[in-house]
């Protein structure tokens, strides 16, 4: 029932467009850095809001702005008498919860919503339109090819995601045949809440493709991701989505997340990393060990590297930080670095932490990376008795292996 709720858009026809809902919310505060809630707060700790159907998500994600953690969710049925408070929601008098037998059985199933993943709230056939606010290098001189941080504002609709997700894009215009251009994905670069913590925003890390064409050797371009590269602040732009499950964050907060990384792969890493040590997020505190290596070709293709190494310096017992720079460091039989060789350096390190439940492993970026962690990690695992297949299923079985390669 709820899952309908949270890919609704506002303003949707459905049975449930005239309900309201009562959100139990605990750990929020009522302070001047807070929304100026007035929502009144009970000795328990508690607070109820009840919020019409269209506006759930708007409010759940308010919510979560301020600390809040929701609890309960229930319907609210029509003689429940509602306040109106200055932002539109409303505070329920009468909402604290009889804890019969039914609407404790509903309040668990709508509980466990909250944790709900956000997929399609707009298709291809319905895109959103954004608009670009920001699109700027990341590939420092002499660095090769463009690589471009893009944002977007998505504060006219309902468009929200989690950390992992993509976005699809549709450029303008048709292809060879007349037809319109197919949708292109890209991996979502922000957190849920945007590069400006305000919910508004999504940000994507694209690198214009470029290549030699096999028979003419002509230079092709990309067509989307070259849209993309050279978008003006102020364009619109079709996109749909969020789509993707492979790549969330783990909710816990003590997790272990082991990120590995080439070119544009970074994107999500940076969406993890940006929650886990940048926002300063009431509901997650993460408190467990993370560590990125990062292949690129030259130092300048190091993307976002400042803020890596500020979060390096800042936190040096909760995140660790390896390159393989490929055109510059030498491995250790004198060939060039790449990610693999990192792998294999610290095969004994990653080999422990993987042994640890909680520990979680990422691949994003090019095609091949599975191998290469295989190739540097393949013989440790064999000299510990364990065949590296039967350790990947047993990775992939706790949903502990995650990887996207494109
Ligand atoms: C889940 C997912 C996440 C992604 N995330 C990102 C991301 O975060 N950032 C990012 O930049 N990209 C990402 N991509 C890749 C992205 O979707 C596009 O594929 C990429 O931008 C190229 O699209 P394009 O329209 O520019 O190229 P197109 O115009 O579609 O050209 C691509 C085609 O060119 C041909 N081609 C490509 N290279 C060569 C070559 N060397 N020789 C001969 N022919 C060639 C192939 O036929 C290929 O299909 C992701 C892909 C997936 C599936």
């Amino acid at each position: 029932m709820y899952s309908s709720a949270l890919g609704a858009t506002s303003g949707q026809t459905t049975a449930y467009g005239s309900r309201m809902f009562v959100y139990e919310v605990v750990g929020l505060s009522q302070n001047t850095d807070n929304d100026s809630l007035d929502y009144p707060i009970r000795r328990s700790g508690s607070v109820f809001i009840t919020v019409p159907y269209g506006r759930m998500n708007q409010e759940m994600r308010r919510i979560s702005r301020m600390g809040g953690r929701i609890v309960s969710i229930q319907p609210v049925d029509a003689e429940t008498p509602l306040k109106s408070t200055s932002n539109g929601s409303s505070t329920a008098k009468v909402a604290q919860p009889q804890a019969s037998n039914q609407t404790e059985k509903k309040r668990k199933s709508m509980t466990q919503a909250k944790t709900k993943i956000p997929t399609n709230i707009y298709r291809q056939k319905s895109p959103y339109v954004g608009k670009c606010i920001e699109n700027y290098a990341l590939v420092a001189e002499g660095g090769s090819g463009i690589v471009q941080h893009v944002t977007f504002d998505i504060s006219g609709g309902d468009l929200h995601y989690l950390e992992g997700q993509s976005l699809a894009i549709i450029p303008p215009g048709t292809d060879a045949k007349g037809k319109p251009h197919k949708s292109r994905l890209y991996s979502i670069a922000s957190t849920r809440h945007g590069d400006k913590v305000d919910d508004k925003t999504i940000s994507l890390c694209v690198r214009q493709l470029e290549y030699e064409h096999p028979e003419t050797k002509e230079t092709v371009y990309g067509v989307c991701s070259t849209y993309l590269c050279n978008l003006e602040v102020g364009a619109d732009v079709a996109m749909w989505g969020p789509v993707g499950k492979e790549m969330l964050l783990p909710d816990e907060e003590d997790a272990n997340i082991i990120m590995l990384a080439t070119g544009t792969g970074i994107a999500p890493f940076r969406s993890f990393l940006w929650r886990m040590f940048f926002e300063n997020n009431p509901e997650y505190k993460f408190k467990g060990k993370s560590w990125l290596i990062f292949g690129v070709p030259y130092s300048a293709n190091v993307l976002y590297k400042d803020q890596l190494e500020e979060i390096q310096t800042k936190y040096p017992d909760n995140f660790d930080l390896t390159y393989a720079i490929s055109r510059e460091q030498k491995n250790s039989e004198g060939g060039r670095m790449y990610i693999q060789h990192r792998v294999a350096e610290q095969a004994e390190k990653l080999w422990t932490m993987l042994q640890d439940p909680k520990t979680h492993l990422y691949m994003c970026g090019l095609k091949g990376m599975e191998s290469g962690l295989e190739e540097g990690l393949r013989d440790f695992a064999s000299k510990q008795g364990v065949e590296w297949p039967d350790f990947v299923k047993q990775l992939k079985k706790e949903h502990r292996w995650h990887v996207e390669v494109y």
